[in-house]
């Protein structure tokens, strides 16, 4: 399982099974070469791993925490181990740019594992002061101890999307089974091949059979099969439709969920802010990934007085970066994933057009033959109600609109139906605070597109459900449980 030109299997309970429904090809989106063949899972395939990751469940539940944190710091020197193997081959499916598969892709992957060893091993039940009890017909008076004690869910089927497919998945089943679930992965169709190589790696480990099951499928029936079999949760991480129609079938069964839905983040760029500072933030829309990140800031909110001036700053920000070959050392902008995706992109861009938005760079395609480019693309003149104000391109356009004061700024931001992750710009630090608690998203950033790994990560509204990241995402795998005993 080491070269990319091969036919992929499933893993499930421990064993490489060959897929009853045939295999796929997975395209270089750069190439547009097939790099590999994954594997088809039969809806009863994708059950028998369910079965196996429940029989699993029993004892990898009660192993200790320690021994769950010792398999997970082995996956994160294994990947460590076979970095140089695994940057390519998730390089050539995702057809991320070089600088990105190889800082991003594996590095914070491995990252996740090391995060959530370390988290395993502390305590995470909450202990409560005793409580006088009144004797009642129920039982005798008394001093009531109680612990909240933290117990894992259960099977956790994990779907996540194509952007950064080993981060993704490294983002659920870290947490999951330092928690003591087992789990089933299944990866986007685009690229799934890493994450079948990590199967490999995580058995190399010494994780137990049936704790980790991957099943893969070229359209929804895997997905679908996995969220309406007998599992206790669904991590699902993808675009709102799909969360909106998992969270409809996951309710009928009771299942739990989090989900990490799509956003559309707006950075607030006020009058006094540092507009280099701004530009840079906002021109990571083109230049990490092309655009295909949920937390990206895609609606620049420019105040009235720095518009032109941003607005200059940013196409001149654009027009620099080098779009083509992902294996080109100053390559910036890569492929988008597919076909069907830059054709979305292109499509939602032509409504723009239509609405009167103004094309000020881009809108259209590198003189490249091969591979699903789009240039970086500005679009000024923008209103809140237009179409590309609304929706998620998931690609390199950054749209503009301008606004005279604070509470116009704050209205426009929670104007959409997302809430992921939004920006303040500014020189006044008390404004940034006091518009960052004004914004209705999960999550603010103040004069940086940094993150802290170790904050609670989620969306408001159609952004989602529930919180990952640090020691949150450990406890969205869990169940609270109360202990109650007679002091
Ligand atoms: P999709 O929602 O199209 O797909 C995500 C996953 O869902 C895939 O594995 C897909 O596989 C699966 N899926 C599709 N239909 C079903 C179904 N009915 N039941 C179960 N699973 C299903 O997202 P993309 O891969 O296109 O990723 C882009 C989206 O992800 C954007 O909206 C982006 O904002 C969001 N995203 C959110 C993040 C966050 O943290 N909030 C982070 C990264 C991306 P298949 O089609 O084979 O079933």
């Amino acid at each position: 399982m080491t070269t990319t030109d091969q036919t992929y299997r499933l893993f499930i309970d421990g064993e490489w099974i060959e897929p009853a429904a045939g295999a796929y090809p997975i395209v270089n989106p750069a190439t547009e070469q097939v790099i590999g063949r994954a594997p088809e899972a039969s809806p009863d395939q994708v059950r028998d791993a369910v079965t196996s990751a429940r029989a699993a469940f029993k004892s990898w539940s009660r192993t200790k925490p320690a021994e769950r944190a010792e398999v997970m710091n082995r996956i994160g020197e294994l990947l460590d181990k076979y970095n140089d193997e695994l940057v390519p081959l998730v390089q050539a499916e995702t057809g991320a740019t070089q600088r990105v598969a190889s800082t991003m892709q594996v590095p914070v992957c491995i990252e996740r594992f090391r995060r959530y060893a370390r988290h395993a091993v502390e305590n995470h039940d909450i202990p409560l002061p005793p409580q006088v009890a009144q004797a009642t017909p129920l039982a005798p008076g008394g001093l009531i101890g109680a612990l909240a004690a933290r117990q894992p869910v259960g099977v956790v089927a994990c779907i996540t999307p194509y952007n950064f497919p080993l981060v993704n998945m490294a983002g659920k089943i870290a947490p999951a089974l330092a928690m003591g679930n087992t789990v089933v992965v299944k990866p986007a169709p685009q690229d799934p091949l890493a994450v079948l190589r990590f199967a490999e790696i995580a058995a190399e480990a010494g994780l137990p059979r049936g704790v980790l099951n991957v099943v893969t499928g070229s359209g929804a029936d895997s997905g679908q099969a996995l969220v309406e079999a007998d599992i206790d949760m669904v991590s699902f991480t993808g675009s709102t439709p799909v969360g909106t129609k998992i969270a409809e079938t996951a309710g009928r069964g009771m299942k739990r969920l989090l989900l990490e839905l799509g956003g559309k983040g707006a950075a607030v760029v006020f009058e006094d802010a540092d507009v280099g500072a701004a530009v840079t933030g906002v021109g990571s829309t083109w230049a990490f990934h092309s655009g295909q990140i949920c937390t990206a800031p895609t609606r620049a909110l420019v105040h009235r007085s720095v518009h032109d001036e941003f607005v200059s700053k940013l196409a001149g920000f654009a027009k620099v970066l080098k779009v083509g070959d992902p294996l080109a050392a100053d390559t910036v902008v890569g492929p988008l994933i597919s076909d069907t995706q830059r054709g979305r992109v292109e499509s939602l861009l032509g409504v723009g057009r239509e609405q009167g938005a103004e094309v000020v760079v881009g809108g259209d395609r590198p003189d490249i033959s091969t591979g699903y480019y789009v240039n970086p693309t500005l679009l000024d003149g923008v209103r809140g109600d237009m179409k590309v104000a609304q929706e998620e391109f998931f690609g390199p356009v950054v749209v503009v609109l301008t606004f005279d004061d604070e509470d116009e700024a704050v209205d426009l931001a929670n104007g959409t139906p997302f809430g992921l992750y939004d920006y303040v710009y500014t020189a006044d630090a008390g404004r940034g605070y006091r518009v960052a608690r004004q914004l209705r998203s999960g999550n603010v950033g103040i004069n940086t597109a940094q993150r802290n790994h170790e904050a609670p990560f989620g969306g408001f509204k159609m952004s989602g459900v529930g919180r990952d990241g640090g020691v949150f995402g450990l406890h969205a795998y869990s169940e609270l449980q109360s202990i109650v005993w007679p002091s």
